[in-house]
């Protein structure tokens, strides 16, 4: 079921995201496309320019060796080692690791824990590790909540790319792992001087430059309450030079007793968040300040498309806001609610277009 889903979610961000006729002989529109599995998802780069083929092939070997870092099924990765590793002892892992737990650690402050890449135990409790889904005990869940908590584990100085943690924790960086891949490829676009790409990676989607004819690349946000259907959205956006993620309660659940358990935990009840919202997309823009400093970040976008879905409306909206006026971040929201509504922040309100035959009110906010 789940397997299926993620199939057909990659097939509707495609449809999302038409790229147009190629024109072979001119290397800005010559385009090499290629889909990869990896992360438990179905991947789709494509890529314009006369780097193209070797651009899509760096992104590709990138996302396996990040994969190969982070994965927590994989016994050999840094992930595994570390949650492996007895409480206190220094686990040295690579430079990503290290900075992606930084990151996820900088998350967790930020959004007063709703983002917590310690959840890891309780995730394996209800079997989204292992696809081995089960409703586990309050008395369970309350027993393992204990070792969660982001100040649970300890990032060395600088020069040392040492971790360690305290009893019972164990990392998960699925909320995070595939914002900071879509960094990562950005990193690489840029390098190649890449004029236009698509890069799909699920729920986490990076359009760069324009479509070939000079408009914005058309991103499809899935609705979930049509998540089976490959053209089922709840609307669409204009996007050039953008990261656009994410998280939904149809993208992984399990179904027993007439009810739905889906992945994203709220880390204060150790239970799937029951937020009153179905998904949350976060949009930033990726350009460069005036001393060509990156702004906007996949990461991020990931990071708190998973914490405003575990926040709710209302919250996620004061975050927001307050982040609007401190200027520390600077993104928009597309929310979709349970009770009916898709709620769009005003930064993105012109960019936004709604789908009439989702049946869905559309209010923009400010
Ligand atoms: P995403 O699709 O980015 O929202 O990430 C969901 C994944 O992140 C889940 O499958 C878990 O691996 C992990 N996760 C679940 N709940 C949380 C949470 N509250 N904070 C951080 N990671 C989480
Ligand atoms: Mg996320």
């Amino acid at each position: 079921m789940r397997r299926l889903t993620v199939l057909l979610l990659a097939l509707a961000m495609l449809a999302g995201l038409t790229a147009c006729g190629m024109e072979p002989a001119d290397p800005d529109t010559a385009q090499e496309s290629i889909q990869v599995i990896a992360m438990d998802t179905v991947m789709t780069f494509s890529v314009y320019g006369a780097k193209s083929t070797h651009a899509v092939y760096a992104a590709e070997d990138e996302v396996r060796r990040l994969e190969g870092l982070l994965s927590r099924t994989d016994p050999e990765s840094d992930v595994s080692r570390l949650n492996a590793a007895p409480a206190g002892e220094a686990v040295t892992v690579s430079e990503d690791t290290r900075s992606l737990l930084e990151m996820a650690r900088f998350y967790a402050m930020m959004t007063e824990g709703a983002f917590d890449c310690t959840l890891a135990p309780v995730s394996s409790a209800w079997g989204f590790t292992e696809d081995s889904f089960r409703v586990p005990s309050r008395a369970e869940l309350d027993g393992l909540l204990e070792h969660v908590g982001w100040e649970k584990f300890q990032l060395s100085e600088e020069q040392n790319l040492t971790v360690s943690h305290d009893e019972g924790v164990e990392i998960d960086l699925g909320g995070i792992a595939k914002g900071y891949v879509t960094d990562v490829i950005a990193g690489i676009l840029e390098e190649n001087n890449v004029p236009r790409a698509t890069i799909s990676l699920g729920g986490n989607v990076l359009v760069w430059g324009d479509r070939p004819d000079g408009t914005p690349w058309r991103v499809g946000i899935q609705d979930p309450a049509r998540a089976d259907a490959a053209d089922g959205y709840a609307g669409f956006l204009s996007l050039t030079d953008a990261f656009a993620v994410t998280s939904g309660s149809y993208q992984r659940y399990f179904e027993e007793g007439g009810k739905r358990y889906h992945h994203i935990i709220d880390p204060a009840t150790g239970c799937p968040a029951d937020s009153g919202l179905t998904s949350v997309t976060v949009v930033e823009k990726r350009e460069k300040d005036a001393n060509g400093n990156v702004l906007g970040s996949g990461t991020e976008c990931d990071a708190l498309s998973t914490a405003l879905f575990v926040m709710g409306e209302e919250k996620a909206l004061e975050f927001w806001r307050t982040e609007r006026e401190s200027r520390q971040m600077s993104f928009d929201l597309v929310l979709v609610t349970e009770d009916g509504r898709v709620v769009v922040t005003e930064g993105i309100a012109d960019v936004f277009t709604p789908d009439e035959t989702s049946g869905y009110a559309y209010e923009t906010v400010s």
